[in-house]
């Protein structure tokens, strides 16, 4: 035997993985050094057609997990003929989707036969989508009432479909996608693999989830800190509600936050809160579901260039968003639940970042405020801010509102008792 050996050039650690070479070194571009946890146990599974449901923290890299195992599926088999849609991924907002859309096609660049990948959602012309599906697209990323409008105008169909990704699965098998998700489902042949991902899944979508599943390989990664989740700083501030956007203003004079998302319950108080920290002299704008396609689009430019510093947004942006350098999330509504909350704050501190958030915690909030505490398995100490020290004291629980259950009136919540109270008068 002749002296010890150079050690080989290391190779990456997504090899171990069984990933191409293509994705491999489109994985280095990107900077990714080491898989994530989640990526390093969906991966294998995926790749070996395996049902899989996958549970990870927010910013720990859910996007390049499935994404990396539906681009595999391409470039080990040789493409014949047309290009036909092989793979489907769903995504709940048209923001989602540009963004799980950008992420795919890095990660294809490498690939020895270019995927192509089309990106369809709803707000904008349908034209151009219709032009972009002409000679078929292997992977189609789309939310699902614009995927649903091209598959009536026959400018996609959905019968060779092979893998159905669910992107926030837990939010589109909810009530307020049921339908869609109902009819599309219709459209996908019976043979087909399903990869759900999520940093959450109530129970109340779990029934759901097992029903479209076979035999689902499990995924759960832990969410702590320590084992790779965000380190996200929590704050809870005790404060009037009339004292909210003093509190804001505090906050905003107080840290040099390049980048703050709030968090508020209606477009009405995105629009009312924007337009007060705007006139006091803050780069601020609102950003929720009634705004065109291109405002919506114009305001996370903004954020992102700087030219903006805090955006007020409804849920709408609670979820998915990846917004580089978002220093800090403010709860100034607290979030409907436990996941929102989730959601929201994990805006934050991704991809190992740091981040802060805030929630602003009036005396009828408390209540609320405990039972997602509770449910995050999590105690966050209540601040006071000098000179905005609360003077409400809680509400009596009302019994209409069944007083413990905090949560807002839903929509439907609403309708139902206006329906109720129709019918008996
Ligand atoms: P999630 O969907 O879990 O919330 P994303 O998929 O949006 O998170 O990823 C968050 C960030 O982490 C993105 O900027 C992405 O480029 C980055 N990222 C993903 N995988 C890796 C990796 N293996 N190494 C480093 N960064 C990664
Ligand atoms: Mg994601």
């Amino acid at each position: 035997m002749s002296g010890p050996r150079p050690a080989p050039a290391p190779v990456s650690a997504f090899a171990t993985l069984g990933l191409t070479r293509s994705l491999q070194r489109a994985c280095a571009e990107l900077g990714f050094v080491e898989p994530t946890a989640v990526q390093v146990q969906a991966i294998p599974p995926a790749l070996d057609g395996r049902d899989l449901i996958a549970r990870a923290p927010t910013g720990s890299g859910k996007t390049a997990a499935y994404g990396l195992a539906l681009l595999h599926r391409f470039d080990i088999t040789p493409r014949t003929g047309r290009r036909v849609t092989r793979a489907l991924l769903l995504v709940p907002t048209r923001e989602l989707a540009v963004q799980a859309g950008q992420t795919l096609r890095s990660l294809a660049r490498h690939m020895a036969e270019p995927v192509k990948v089309a990106v369809v959602f709803g707000g904008v012309s349908v034209n151009p989508q219709m032009m972009g599906l002409r000679g078929g697209a292997e992977v189609v990323v789309a939310t699902p009432g614009r995927l649903l409008d091209l598959v009536e105008r026959h400018a996609l169909q959905l019968d060779a479909v092979q893998l159905l990704v669910l992107d926030e699965a837990d939010r589109l098998l909810d009530d307020g996608f049921a339908d869609e998700l109902e009819r599309v489902l219709a459209l996908l042949p019976p043979e087909r693999q399903h990869l759900l991902y999520s940093a959450t899944f109530p129970p109340s979508v779990q029934a759901l989830a097992a029903r479209l599943l076979q035999e689902p390989v499990r995924v759960e990664v832990d969410a702590a800190p320590e084992a790779g989740g965000p380190a996200i700083e929590q704050h809870a501030v005790e404060v009037d509600t009339g004292q909210r956007t003093a509190l804001l203003r505090r906050l905003l004079a107080l840290h040099d936050w390049p980048r703050v998302l709030v968090f508020v319950a209606t477009r009405h108080a995105s629009e009312h809160v924007a337009d007060k920290l705007q006139r006091a002299g803050i780069a601020a704008a609102a950003f929720h579901g009634e705004l065109s396609q291109g405002a919506r689009t114009r305001v996370l430019g903004d954020l992102h260039s700087g030219r903006l510093r805090v955006v007020l947004a409804t849920d709408m942006a609670a979820r998915g968003l990846h917004i580089p350098g978002l220093a800090a999330v403010v709860n100034y509504d607290l979030p409907r639940s436990p996941a929102d909350y989730t959601h929201r704050i994990g805006r934050t501190a991704r991809a190992g970042a740091a981040g802060v958030a805030y929630s602003f915690v009036p005396a009828a909030g408390e209540a609320h405020f405990r039972l997602i505490e509770k449910r995050q398995g999590q105690r966050v100490a209540r601040e006071r801010v000098e000179g905005l020290e609360p003077r409400e004291s809680a509400p009596p629980p009302s019994p209409a509102e069944g007083g413990i259950k905090g949560r807002r009136k839903s929509r439907k919540d609403k309708l139902r008792e206006a329906a109720a109270a129709a019918a008996a008068g």
